[in-house]
């Protein structure tokens, strides 16, 4: 099972493919195109590999986040043709991007049969709203988004045990600072689950570290769009997130360089590489809090008295 969360972050998509090519080029507006079309075909494409295999969509935005594939009710066990997730995609795209993909040969059907109504679309809750008052200004719909998709996983091993499940995020990548928490408790439960993540995104490395951090913390693959690929965005999406987890031993995948695996502070959002740690609740702080904002305990005062005074060694 391979669940697509797809972003329909316009504004975003646009900027950062706009920035990956010289001018002169296709514009962000036609790279983003040409990208959901190859979303499109990738996933109608891993459905006609095997019978065995299914796709799941889940879209989301600024606040918001939908499922789009399964619908709900639906038996996971039983076939899914190539037509279905590529009419899922195309009605994403047409809804929340105003691109039509070409060779959605039964995209009307998308409204009706993949059960993508307006009842589905849910502003988020508690998941993807900041841990504490100024924790960044951010709503991505992200965090909800993978939560949906990790429910879709959960049913997938009930109803089908041993066949592997996968998540592939396909988003602009900036927008995520003030979701950290969010996302690594996705990331974590993701992981305990056996659920790979990999992440495809736009925007520089630098608006992009928690989103690197998922697809480490899960194994899985992280790829971002470069000036070439984002020319053939099919074939990197095949190269990335193509493979199973059984066939990436032996393909070997691109390698993730490296992880920028600082944590953000949980009152301002501020990334941090060295930090104070609630020695309860685990969260991080830029500052030293005699009692912890988030679980009220209190710092051990004695602690600080007792501790031997270390000296630097010649
Ligand atoms: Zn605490």
């Amino acid at each position: 099972m391979l669940i697509l969360v797809l972003s329909a972050e316009k504004d975003a998509w646009v900027s950062a493919l706009g920035a990956l090519g010289a001018s002169g080029d296709a514009s962000g507006a036609q790279r983003l195109g040409l990208l959901f079309q190859a979303i499109a075909g990738f996933a109608a494409s891993h459905v006609a590999f095997s019978p065995a295999n299914r796709i799941g969509v889940v879209g989301f935005g600024s606040g918001w986040s939908e499922q789009l594939l399964p619908a709900p009710g639906e038996a996971l066990s039983s076939a899914q043709g190539a037509a279905l997730p590529h009419a899922a995609v195309a009605g994403f795209c047409r809804r929340r991007l105003g691109i039509e993909v070409v060779g959605a040969a039964d995209a009307g059907a998308d409204a009706s049969s993949t059960g993508s109504t307006p009842g589905q679309v849910e502003e988020l809750g508690e998941q993807g709203a900041p841990v504490a008052a100024g924790a960044g200004t951010s709503r991505s719909g992200l965090p909800s988004a993978l939560s949906r998709a990790a429910l879709v996983c959960m049913r997938h091993r009930r109803e089908v045990p041993g066949a592997s499940r996968r998540i592939l995020v396909v988003a602009p990548g900036a927008g995520t600072e003030g979701a950290y928490v969010p996302l690594l408790n996705c990331a974590f439960a993701a992981r305990d689950a056996g659920v790979t993540i990999d992440v495809v995104t736009a925007a520089p490395a630098e608006e992009t570290v928690f989103l690197q951090q998922v697809a480490h913390e899960t194994k899985g693959a992280f790829a971002p769009l470069t000036r070439i690929s984002v020319k053939s965005p099919l074939q990197h999406l095949f190269l990335c997130a193509g493979p199973s987890a059984s066939a990436r031993d032996v393909l070997a995948p691109p390698l993730q360089k490296g992880v920028d695996l600082r944590a953000s502070c949980m009152l301002t959002g501020e990334r941090l590489s060295l930090a104070f740690v609630c020695f309860v609740c685990l969260s991080v702080f830029r500052d030293r809090h005699d009692e912890c904002p988030i679980c009220h305990t209190k710092a051990p005062e004695a602690s600080a008295a007792k501790r031997p005074k270390l000296e630097p060694k010649a």
